[in-house]
């Protein structure tokens, strides 16, 4: 703590904290992290030259060559997830966890819309909702500044969410969902809900708020240990919401009576929005000012979004994909009003599954044989098991190979929907079709 108060009386003269020394340096507090295959301390005497304003090192000597630029750190990584609990120590403000297995960076940017309204609030920038992207986001509010606070959380492990919950020191928190993500770190879905779980558990023990939504089959039970909660979206719940129609955009009704008609597609994004208003609802954000925020999200990050191309109409939620997702995805697209015929799926394979892979591949395809679509594409290694069980599907190893056969016969006049793990970049094809 000693440590953290002497970082703390530097930190409160820089401009910001940096992490990466190819950044530009401006007046900032460098920690110098190391990688998997780099040193930090290498790279400190750089962010010193290029404006940095004081480095943390976890090299005692290089420290010594010049103590009033150097802080000496064992863990540079350490000194700077202290550094920022220090600080969010220091702030009176409410700070919302965000963890779940699909939809958190979604729901995330939706309660920012609605929050911002009426509040200044700061959010996590883009994903960075791991042991790093945390602390940062949490150095990145400002004192007097900043009215609250929304901090996304990430993990694929046991352990982590209790981390940075530690570390954030939520005084509300928001699970979106328990779903089959990360599989193969959390060991299973009853692994998953106790690792996302921790969130609720930090909540319960400093008696924090949880929003829960009761849609979710283990959400209600798992919440039950917290004293202060706020539900979402059934009927006899604090914030009621309902689904009016999910596609092309997901229409809602909030718990007032009004009707919302959003810009994104796919029905599982009804939980998201609802949840944002539930948020919204509970620090009293006006029913017409909560409407008006999610009418006017528009994802441009390649999840749930609508794209008009020249010759199609496509689902780009190339963002990324586990077995949870990929289901509702695939059934959002077949609840699409157009004929079956017109419909085409472009799937990548899904990742970090682990043993559960070919099964989770196999059952995919099962439920995309069950289906009518016109065109079912399956790309990637992983994805034969999928194709295996769909004898319609055309298979592609790798998407080299499907780049040719979309080049080779061009579609037109047909809603696509595409879709894979991040490291499959499926959002390039986008330009294919
Ligand atoms: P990450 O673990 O990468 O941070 P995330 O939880 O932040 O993911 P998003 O980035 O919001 O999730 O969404 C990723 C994808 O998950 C979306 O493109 C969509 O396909 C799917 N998704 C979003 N919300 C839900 C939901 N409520 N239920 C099921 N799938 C969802
Ligand atoms: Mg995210």
């Amino acid at each position: 703590m000693e440590e953290a108060a002497a970082l703390y009386e530097i930190f409160q003269q820089c401009t910001a904290v940096s992490t990466d020394s190819r950044q530009p340096q401006d007046n900032t507090l460098f920690f110098a992290l190391n990688g998997p295959t780099f040193r930090g301390r290498d790279f400190a005497p750089q962010a010193l030259a290029q404006g940095a304003r004081h480095a943390v090192v976890d090299d005692a000597a290089l420290a010594a060559t010049d103590p009033a630029r150097y802080t000496y750190a064992p863990d540079a990584l350490v000194a700077l997830q202290q550094l920022a609990n220090y600080h969010r120590r220091q702030l009176i403000i409410p700070i919302i966890g965000i963890t779940g297995s699909n939809g958190k960076t979604t729901t995330k940017e939706l309660i920012y819309a609605v929050l911002s309204q009426r509040y200044r609030v700061q959010y996590t920038q883009g994903n960075l909702n791991n042991h790093i992207g945390v602390p940062l986001t949490l150095l990145s509010i400002r004192r007097g500044e900043h009215e609250m606070a929304i901090v996304e959380m990430g993990a694929n492990h046991q352990g982590e969410i209790a981390l940075l919950s530690h570390l954030a020191e939520p005084t509300h928190g928001l699970i979106t969902n328990i779903g089959k993500a990360h599989l193969e770190g959390f060991g299973g879905v009853a692994g998953i809900a106790k690792g996302k779980s921790e969130l609720f558990r930090f909540l319960a023990k400093v008696g924090g708020t949880a929003f829960v939504n009761t849609a979710d089959p283990l959400l209600p039970g798992l919440s039950a240990q917290v004293e202060h909660r706020v539900t979402y979206p059934n009927p006899t719940d604090t914030y009621p919401a309902k689904l009016l129609s999910a596609a092309p955009q997901v229409m809602l009704r909030l718990f007032d009576g009004t009707q919302v008609a959003a810009q994104i597609t796919g029905g599982y994004n009804f939980l998201n929005l609802a949840a944002a208003a539930a948020v919204g609802a509970y620090f009293q954000v006006p029913a017409a000012d909560i409407a008006t925020a999610l009418a006017g999200y528009a994802p441009t990050n390649n999840r749930s979004q609508l794209v008009r191309t020249a010759r199609n109409e496509v689902v780009l939620d190339a963002y990324n994909a586990n077995p949870s997702s990929m289901a509702a995805a695939v059934a959002s697209f077949a609840a699409r009003p157009t004929p079956a015929a017109e419909k085409v799926v472009i799937l990548g394979d899904m990742f970090e599954l682990g043993e559960e892979s070919a099964a989770e591949h196999r059952a995919l395809g099962e439920l995309l044989a069950a289906q009518h679509f016109g065109t079912v594409l399956l790309c990637g290694s992983d994805m034969r098991h999928a194709a295996a069980a769909h004898p319609a599907a055309h298979y592609f190893a790798t998407k080299v190979e499907l780049t040719a056969w979309l080049q080779a016969q061009p579609l037109s006049h047909r809603q696509i929907l595409v879709k894979g793990s991040r490291g499959m970049g499926l959002e390039t094809v986008l330009s294919l079709i």
